[in-house]
């Protein structure tokens, strides 16, 4: 095999592009199906079972390491209006979580089992795909694409510190949680940064004395989820859980991510006990997170125990906090909105790896990626998805190169542009999911066929 200008390789006689694609987890499969069905070859590496994971049992390829949930199936979440654009690109893990579904509410879940066999059967079936069952260790020559995940291998890893510099991979997940602007009482909170330096730019939730240490309290009571054998590690300081340091001791928020140093209620003249601050996440301004607020408090916990700051008693929360250990690149400063690498344009990165965040954002950066990857191998130029979109949305928010202190995020309805409309709540994000819907098909319509993927027909993968 040769080279062309793209760094594609080709065969002798010109024809038969091969795109490589690392990794076969929900990211890896999806690229390698539409690489497939858009009549490139992919040779698709996986580790495992001659090397495994510490999360994942088995050898099947889209393995689904915890829940077996795809979460909300209903347009009034992003990430079910994420799934319908999946549907409409033609996506292999949307067909086969469609077909092997179990009963769940208004959730999208599947038999693990049956899940995983049919999308293995499906990749495994595919004339142009070649399974290779082998770690990579080195950055691939040729058109790539890299979807190793959260769990990358240690030597991948080094590889890619290498290529991107040490500083621009990361290795765990310090997550704070966010709020929708319109969820927070303005008439609670005030806008000031401390010592007035920086504008108004932080919104801050004052505490009295008394509120605070029952607030201290509450997160000393709350439900955690325990920490994996695979995760132990010691945490740096400025990630520490804040029921963590509560731990410590009942004043050290107050004088850590609580300090009021420096602020003053303009209402009362007066500097708060305690305060929460929060701080603007996205340019639209729809968005904030809580400073400071990584937890590892369980979900529901999370809900309960933050809906108690001052301002934040309506919080909708698009993000609640985590820490785990999760392998991703610092996307806004390396990556282009088509997923290349800035400095490397015929790498691809996919899936969790881009600081994407859940199964189905993962497979559907797998799917944006191979699309491009096979238009760059025919020639074709590459395309970004409206921001409109669900997926435009969180393509857009983890490669804005305006974003600091990248953490990695779920499809959420606070990613998207503003829309003109008067509704709040549900009736808002149905208008956000027309227009998405829309503008998806606007697109697909200007892009032509090389979009407008073949059915995702898995009958050859036995279901
Ligand atoms: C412990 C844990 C629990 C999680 N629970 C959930 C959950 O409940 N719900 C949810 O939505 N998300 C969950 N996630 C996030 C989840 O990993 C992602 O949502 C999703 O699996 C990521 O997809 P991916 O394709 O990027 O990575 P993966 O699905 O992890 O696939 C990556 C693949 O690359 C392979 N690989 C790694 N290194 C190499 C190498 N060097 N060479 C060849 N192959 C390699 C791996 O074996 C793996 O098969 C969890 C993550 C972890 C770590």
């Amino acid at each position: 095999m040769g080279e062309n200008g793209d760094g594609a390789p080709r065969s002798a006689a010109g024809a038969d592009p091969v795109v490589t694609v690392v990794g076969a987890g929900l990211a890896g499969s999806e690229a390698a199906w539409q690489l497939a069905r858009a009549g490139v070859r992919v040779r698709l590496h996986e580790m495992r079972p001659v090397q495994m994971t510490a999360a994942h049992q088995s050898d099947r390829l889209a393995e689904l390491v915890c829940s077996n949930s795809f979460r909300s199936a209903s347009l009034d979440a992003a990430v079910g209006l994420l799934k319908d654009e999946m549907r409409r690109l033609g996506s292999l893990i949307m067909t086969v979580a469609d077909r092997t579904q179990v009963p769940a509410g208004v959730a999208l879940a599947v038999d693990r089992d049956r899940f995983a066999t049919q999308v293995t059967e499906a990749l495994c079936a595919c004339p142009e795909i070649e399974v290779i069952r082998q770690e990579v260790t080195a950055i691939p020559d040729g058109v790539t694409i890299l979807a190793t995940g959260p769990l990358t291998s240690a030597a991948l890893s080094r590889a890619l510190q290498g290529l991107l510099g040490q500083h621009y991979l990361y290795f765990y997940d310090a997550i704070a949680p966010i709020v929708t602007a319109d969820s927070i009482d303005r008439t609670v909170i005030f806008s000031a940064s401390r010592y007035g330096r920086g504008g108004d730019d932080y919104l801050n939730c004052p505490m009295s004395r008394d509120a605070y240490y029952q607030f201290v309290d509450a997160l000393l009571q709350a439900q955690t989820v325990p920490t994996r054998e695979f995760e132990r590690c010691v945490y740096f300081e400025g990630c520490m859980p804040i029921e963590e340091l509560a731990r410590r001791g009942r004043d050290t928020l107050a004088f850590g991510p609580m300090r009021p140093v420096g602020l003053v209620d303009p209402r009362t003249g007066e500097r708060p006990f305690a305060v929460v601050q929060l701080r603007q996440d996205n340019h639209a301004g729809t968005l904030y997170n809580l400073v400071g607020f990584q937890t590892k408090m369980t979900y529901p916990e999370q809900r309960r125990v933050l809906r108690t700051i001052p301002g934040l008693a309506q919080a909708e929360f698009v993000r609640l906090g985590s820490l785990h250990r999760n392998t991703f690149i610092d996307s806004p400063r390396l990556l282009l909105p088509t997923l290349q690498l800035r400095a490397a344009t015929s790498v691809f990165v996919a899936g969790q790896l881009i600081g994407v965040e859940g199964y189905v954002e993962s497979a559907a950066a797998g799917l944006l990626a191979a699309r491009n990857a096979a238009r760059v191998v025919r020639g074709l130029p590459v395309v970004v998805p409206p921001a409109t979109t669900a997926l435009g949305s969180l393509v857009h928010y983890v490669t804005d190169a305006r974003r600091r202190d990248f953490q990695p995020m779920n499809a959420n309805y606070g990613l998207f542009p503003p829309i003109a409309t008067r509704e709040r709540g549900r009736e808002k994000r149905r208008a956000l999911a027309a227009r998405a819907q829309r503008d998806l098909e606007l697109w697909l319509t200007r892009h032509g066929a090389a979009l407008t993927a073949p059915g995702a027909d898995v009958s050859a993968g036995g279901a």
